[in-house]
């Protein structure tokens, strides 16, 4: 008995202990949002032929933070940037794109939400392309030592002709190592590469070599890819039910979403229309359209609050019913 006692006294103190924790209110899935409007200041990203990428991922972000506010005051919410600034007031693209994963990483985030414009061809709303519209044959007589024969000929008619800007539909953005899933679409630059190149972006992606660095990427990948991925689907479900064009969820492991590898939770980029397409360019411009791409991100962001929830909730009910 007496060897047993301590044993005993033991076992109850950590029944206790466990009843006591989960009684605490416990941890919420997603108690800190980071939202992350793209470029700014002396980076206006895609230009439109009214308004900047800059800009309008600005306004559609602010939406988006005041809808999910409303919906959810107990949630806090950080923007990178709240004005058409560089985040951080910083000096270069670069050191804005690390003050914005910094930012995330330290607010202590659970979820990171970038909104960018996306945009294709020469220029945006259309271009002037000079293309062949008919030929009128004709002859000529040509010499050949002293013989002379009639030869055929074609004259051509140009017209400048103009070229819509048609690209157009949304996109979700997830970072990826490999080819995680086969359902997603790979993004080469030789391969439909439309919207994000940092070109001037001199930030290195992590490098595999390097064990912290490999570290980093296998705890990304085994933490955060299911996750965005979950959330990029479901945007893009909302989008394609508004009648938007589904241009899919991408996974890309390339300099232009450098941000999304470097923030320690999941993280998204979506690219809520082409500004180099007029009609999109309206749309994302006025109010209708910016409370529909909001109402869209909002719920599917709502699915995946509550989706989380129910799981942490079910995790909790599996630990109470076996506390040893
Ligand atoms: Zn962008």
């Amino acid at each position: 008995m007496r060897k047993l006692f301590p044993a005993f006294i033991s076992l109850l103190a950590s029944f206790f202990f466990l009843s006591a924790g989960a009684q605490d209110t416990p941890r919420k899935p997603i108690q800190t949002l980071i939202i992350d409007p793209g470029h700014g200041g002396i980076d206006p990203g895609a230009t439109g032929t009214l308004q900047t990428e800059a800009n309008v991922s600005l306004q559609v972000s602010l939406k988006l933070g005041d809808v999910i506010a409303q919906a959810y005051p107990d949630l806090k919410i950080i923007y990178t940037r709240t004005t058409d600034i560089l985040p951080g007031n910083k000096p270069t693209i670069d050191a804005a794109l690390k003050y914005r994963a910094n930012l995330a990483n330290e607010s202590g985030g659970d979820l990171f939400i970038a909104i960018h414009c996306n945009s294709a061809g020469k220029r945006p709303g259309g271009w002037y392309e000079r293309r062949v519209v008919g030929k009128t044959p004709k002859t000529k007589t040509v010499k050949k030592g002293k013989k002379t024969y009639k030869k055929t000929y074609y004259e051509y008619q140009y017209e400048n002709v103009w070229v819509e800007n048609k690209a157009k539909g949304t996109e979700t953005y997830l970072w990826a190592i490999g080819k995680n899933d086969s359902k997603i679409n790979s993004v080469s630059k030789n391969n439909d590469y439309t919207g994000e190149i940092d070109s001037t972006s001199t930030l290195s992606l992590p490098d595999p070599s390097d064990p912290t660095e490999k570290a980093r990427m296998l705890i990304y990948t085994q933490n955060y890819f299911r996750k965005s991925l979950n959330l990029a689907d479901l945007i893009q479900e909302e989008f394609k039910d508004a009648g938007r064009i589904d241009r899919g969820v991408k996974q890309r492991n390339d300099k232009g979403i450098w941000v999304l590898q470097a923030t320690g939770m999941p993280s998204i980029l979506v690219e809520i229309g082409f500004i180099s397409n007029k009609e999109e360019q309206e749309y994302m411009l006025s109010p209708e359209g910016q409370d529909e791409i909001v109402r869209n991100i909002f719920s599917a962001f709502k699915k995946y609050k509550e989706k989380l929830e129910s799981k942490s909730a079910a995790a909790r009910e599996d630990a109470a019913k076996k506390p040893f």
